[in-house]
């Protein structure tokens, strides 16, 4: 199913086929501008089922009014920003959020391309102005811009994906740290945001035995007040623009640039574009991280409940569960960058039925979650992504019932708790490389070890061992374990234990282990 729709704000044409004919935009009766869309089903010797072609149809009214969009989801240039899904009502929060929706705005590409209809080599439809069209083709060898409909990514977009977090401090529910660019909002003693901390250069892609490419998490770049954020955003993106690597895509990332740079020549390039220094950042706490899983009061009245996802699919019983709440409460849903689903704005007289909808559903943690998986994640990987090697998704549920037996075997408890994440290849979409334990598919049925992550996710893992087999899992584990619950110290996690009793100690167990 694929669905291109529009952002509501762009005055552009959407230009559809759909059985056979291809359609524009058109104004409804109150002048209100009504898309089309193009849905791509399966359907042999042409046959559309009852149900199916009235499906398709309220497909085709209800998307574009409900606000969906897939611009600048995918390609060389800002993708989603996130900030912490939780919808508590504290001025923080709200701010962290409104920033994020600020900067997306700010990074969404200006011109109709998205719109654009080509066929057989030829464009033969553009939702662009033709002055516009003619004013960018003239300019097309200028680095100014001055009249191309993208000020800020140009003629050419940036080298590579560029991701964006914002959230409060403590709150590291984002992996702020894993970003091209960390935003974290600053209050004052009465909670009034003041401005951010900014972070740069993280990134977790890698490819595996080339030791130039590698996982890197972002650094302190300064504090900005709040009225110059987005004019910092904007002189950093322009910073990779200009002179990150377009000759490999390997290395292409802003990560790359800082690091060749150092973080100090780094920050007067972008200082040059933004006009003025950069503050010191500004003391923060500690970060956690926050998983919103339960009932949560969200600050002005309601509630919202948070709930685990396996690996982010919502299916089955649970789908139709949420379903029926959603529909009947009529309520809004944020995806966390856990892969997990809250429910938001639930009424406190509506708690009682639907904590029971969701109890009947078997959906209520932590009955239904072993604790191992609350903060375990895995990508896609085989069958749906053409770079993987090995399995993540379908191979997590396993690899977490054969760690809870290991667990059970050295006498560790039930609620212990290790960040687990996989992957089935080195580009690293589940975050491995932040994991206390990470899995990163290597060969067939063998993974890549990482250990060294911490619980919140502010220190990068390193590779413990290349080409374990699956089934020697308990090999390798179970020294490990055995020894981080007998010398640990009070409350070490199992992270801070494998970083202080270092690799080679780790590797002595692994091998001596009978
Ligand atoms: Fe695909 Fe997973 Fe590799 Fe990402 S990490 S490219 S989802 S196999």
């Amino acid at each position: 199913l694929l669905t291109d729709a529009p952002n509501i704000n762009e005055s552009a044409t959407q230009i559809i086929k759909f059985h056979g004919s291809y359609q524009q935009y058109d104004r409804d009766e109150r002048g209100a501008r009504s898309y089309s869309f193009m849905l791509r089903t399966k359907n042999p010797c042409g046959k559309v089922p009852n149900k199916l072609y009235l499906t398709m149809d309220d497909l085709a009214d209800h998307i574009i009014h409900s606000m969906g969009s897939t611009l600048g989801a995918c390609g060389d240039l800002n993708r989603n920003v996130l900030a912490p899904a939780a919808p508590f009502a504290r001025k923080d929060y709200q701010f962290a959020q409104q920033t994020a929706d600020d900067i997306a705005a700010l990074l969404t590409p200006q011109s109709g391309f998205y719109y654009d209809m080509w066929v057989d080599g030829e464009k033969i439809m553009s939702a662009e102005p033709p002055e516009v069209v003619k004013a960018r083709n003239d300019n097309s060898h200028g680095t100014n811009f001055p009249d191309s409909p993208e000020p800020i990514y140009g003629t050419q977009f940036l080298p590579r994906k560029f991701k964006i977090a914002v959230t409060v401090p403590t709150d590291n529910s984002v992996d702020l740290l894993t970003n091209d660019v960390g935003v974290v909002v600053v209050t004052d003693a009465d909670g009034e945001p003041q401005g951010f901390n900014l972070y740069v250069g993280g990134g977790m892609g890698r490819t595996h035995r080339v030791e130039t490419t590698f996982p890197r998490l972002a650094e302190s770049l300064g504090y900005v007040p709040k009225e110059d954020i987005l004019y910092a955003v904007k002189a950093i993106v322009v910073t990779q623009r200009e002179n990150g690597r377009r000759d490999d895509r390997k290395y292409s990332r802003m990560k790359y640039l800082i690091s060749s740079w150092g973080i100090e020549k780094f920050r007067s390039v972008v200082e040059e574009y933004y006009g003025k220094k950069f503050e010191p950042s500004r003391e923060l706490p500690e970060w956690e991280f926050k998983s919103y899983l339960g009932w949560h009061e969200q600050g002005d009245g309601g509630l919202f409940c948070g709930l685990h996802v396996d690996s982010g699919r919502v299916g089955g019983k649970m789908k139709t569960t949420l379903r029926e709440i959603i529909e009947k409460y009529n309520l809004d849903v944020r995806l966390t960058p856990n892969q997990n689903i809250i429910l938001c704005g639930v009424r406190k007289a509506w708690k009682r039925p639907i904590t029971t909808a969701l109890a009947q559903a078997g959906l209520l943690e932590p009955k239904y979650v072993d604790p191992l998986n609350l903060t375990a994640m895995a990508c896609p990987a085989l069958p749906m992504c053409p770079l993987a090697i090995t399995e993540a998704e379908r191979g997590m549920p396993g690899i977490l019932k054969r760690i809870r037996a290991v667990f059970e075997k050295v006498g560790l408890k039930y609620n212990e708790s290790v960040v687990i994440r996989a992957t089935g290849c080195p580009n690293g979409c589940a975050r491995p490389y932040m994991a206390e334990l990470g899995f990163v598919g290597d060969g067939p049925n063998s993974y890549q070890l990482w250990l060294g992550g911490t619980p919140n996710q502010t220190s990068l893992a390193r590779t413990f061992m290349n080409k374990v087999k699956i089934h020697d899992l308990e090999k390798v584990l179970e020294p490990l374990f055995y020894n981080w619950k007998r010398k640990r110290q009070s409350k070490e996690s199992f992270g801070d234990f494998t970083n202080r009793v270092g690799f080679e100690t780790l590797q002595e167990w692994v091998e001596k282990w009978d």
